[in-house]
């Protein structure tokens, strides 16, 4: 009963935000929570009200990527439903890296503890005014991520993050196919680490080539842009400020500005 109540509110709260996207990866360390906290800063920076849930339970980095202290935990109001933390940038984040006592305590959860866990941020949290969701899945698109996806009614859509090796086509399949089945669309694929660029100008593509580009034709799934490895990407990560704000000249904040456009 508990059950059906939350999933209820879930339906209530998700009704009332126009644009919910659930971002996928192929697997931890690919840059999801990067792409994810990136893209909510260009979404926000077109005057847009952006919320993102960090459902990545085992390495919750959007409040460090965004700069929020995990220090200062989440609120609650008297009736209980959770107050988001807010980025500088006016970005809304809901994450349970806020919840834990301290920074390095683990989080031992099972599937089905992860499902309830969203199923409850989703419910009890106070997503008034907001217009973008972003949902920070946990790394793979095994059947865990994508119940969990869809436990999130109207659903605009999965985004999917991934490096340009082989291991990319088999899951992008995989979501395509899972996809397909629950009636929500991908709305792009976006290539991370896709190479390096050294001083000389000379480019090493370390993680492979192409892949992700070649299963994007052949799935006609939107490909979205590729985006260098590059050290300032990594500490702007580490610094909590954000590559897009700090290089908006460079290529990979080009692609941010143009997909959050797209949505
Ligand atoms: P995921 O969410 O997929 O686990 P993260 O977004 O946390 O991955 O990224 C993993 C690490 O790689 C972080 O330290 C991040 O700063 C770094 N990183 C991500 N994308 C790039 C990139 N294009 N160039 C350099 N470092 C990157």
């Amino acid at each position: 009963r508990a059950l059906q109540d939350e999933q209820r509110k879930v339906v209530e709260k998700m009704k009332k935000i126009p644009y919910k996207i659930a971002i996928l990866s192929s697997k931890g360390g690919v840059g999801k929570s990067f792409v994810t906290s990136n893209l909510a800063i260009a979404l926000s920076s077109l005057g847009k009200n952006v919320a993102v849930l960090d459902a990545d339970f085992h390495g919750p980095s959007i409040p460090k990527m965004l700069g929020i202290e995990l220090s200062k935990g989440l609120l609650a109001r008297d009736d209980g439903s959770i107050i988001p933390a807010v980025s500088r940038h006016g970005v809304k984040v809901v994450s349970v890296g806020l919840m834990l006592p301290t920074e390095d305590t683990p989080v031992i959860w099972r599937g089905s503890i992860k499902t309830t866990a969203i199923r409850q941020l989703l419910a009890y949290t106070d997503w008034e005014g907001i217009e973008y969701l972003l949902i920070d899945l946990p790394p793979g698109t095994g059947d865990e991520q994508l119940t969990i996806a869809q436990i999130i009614p109207n659903l605009t859509g999965f985004l999917m993050v991934t490096i340009p090796s082989e291991i990319s086509k088999y899951v992008v399949k995989k979501a395509a196919n899972f996809a397909q089945k629950i009636n929500v669309p991908i709305l792009g694929i976006i290539e991370n680490m896709s190479y390096f660029k050294c001083d000389d100008g000379k480019i090493y593509y370390i993680f492979g080539k192409g892949a992700a580009e070649e299963i994007s034709k052949e799935y006609n799934i939107t490909f979205l842009g590729k985006i260098p490895i590059d050290p300032k990407i990594r500490e702007s990560n580490d610094n909590g400020i954000a590559f897009f704000i700090d290089y908006p000249e460079l290529e990979a904040s080009k692609i941010f500005m143009d997909i959050s456009k797209k949505f």
